[in-house]
């Protein structure tokens, strides 16, 4: 079979994944979290982390959410709108260094945040759609990764980027910390080995390849015989709805990247 030349560069979906904070082992819903005021003390105590791979929130019960980071206080006469940080750029290790112990940055995960104008007597105010700062869109653009300018796109990026099947347990029941065990449980029996195609993955990075599928489509029937381990391309042809589901977003994109890693050099 002639190999065919990939429509796009693939190189680059990985970047956008991590870009997204994807990681399908350990997907988390998104959900909007009460906006924290940053203070070189949360940074040093692990509360916020600032990594290459973005900026993010450890909730008490030890789960990290990205999100970004924007100056609390601000002259929103004067200047307009604050910036926001989505890494570890040239303003956010500045302060760093600075080491101000005055809650100097604010961290959220939402489309609307509150910033405090000083141009209005301190005054709380609500404003959405942050322009990125220009060091942040830099390091972006050096990732090859230039997916959001401004923090309604970033927001929306961070809800697209989880797997539809965890949203589901989560919005309706709740369910994601038990779901995501019995689904480790599983693809951990079956040794991350596909059920359709036999396809096996040994390297654990790519766990996430591997599903745990619903056979009869009620994702609260967690029973081992309603249950399949699937790599993510037979997954994504179990019926109508699946296609529909792998066609686009984040889970588009790691099956691209899946056949492009896995069945590329598939000779027939
Ligand atoms: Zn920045
Ligand atoms: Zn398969
Ligand atoms: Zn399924």
């Amino acid at each position: 079979m002639e190999k065919e030349k990939p429509i796009y560069k693939f190189s680059k979906s990985k970047n956008v994944l991590k870009e997204l904070g994807y990681q399908v082992e350990k997907a988390e819903a998104y959900r909007p979290i009460k906006p924290v005021d940053v203070s070189i003390e949360n940074i040093k105590d692990g509360t916020i982390e600032i990594t290459d791979d973005g900026i993010f929130f450890k909730t008490s019960d030890g789960q990290k959410h990205k999100g970004f980071m924007y100056k609390r206080e601000y002259y929103l006469a004067r200047y307009g709108k604050p910036r926001f940080h989505t890494r570890s750029c040239k303003i956010i290790q500045e302060f760093k260094v600075r080491g101000s112990f005055a809650a100097e940055y604010r961290w959220s995960n939402d489309g609307k945040v509150q910033v405090c104008d000083m141009d209005d007597n301190f005054i709380d105010k609500t404003v959405d759609i942050l322009p990125l700062c220009q060091y942040c869109a830099e390091i972006q653009r050096s990732g090859q990764s230039d997916i959001y300018k401004d923090s309604e796109e970033f927001v929306n990026e961070l809800k697209k980027a989880i797997p539809q099947e965890t949203v589901t347990n989560v919005d309706v029941l709740g369910y994601t910390k038990e779901w995501q065990d019995i689904s480790k449980h599983y693809r951990e029996k079956h040794k991350y080995t596909c059920e359709r195609c036999g396809i096996h993955i040994t390297n654990s990075f790519d766990y996430g390849y591997i599903h745990c599928h619903h056979r009869n489509g009620n994702k609260t029937d967690n029973r081992d015989e309603n249950l399949e381990c699937l790599c993510i391309e037979c997954h994504s042809n179990v019926d109508k709805s699946h296609e529909n589901r792998f066609s686009k977003g984040a889970n588009g994109i790691c099956l691209q990247d899946f056949i492009k890693k896995y069945r590329g050099n598939k000779t027939l």
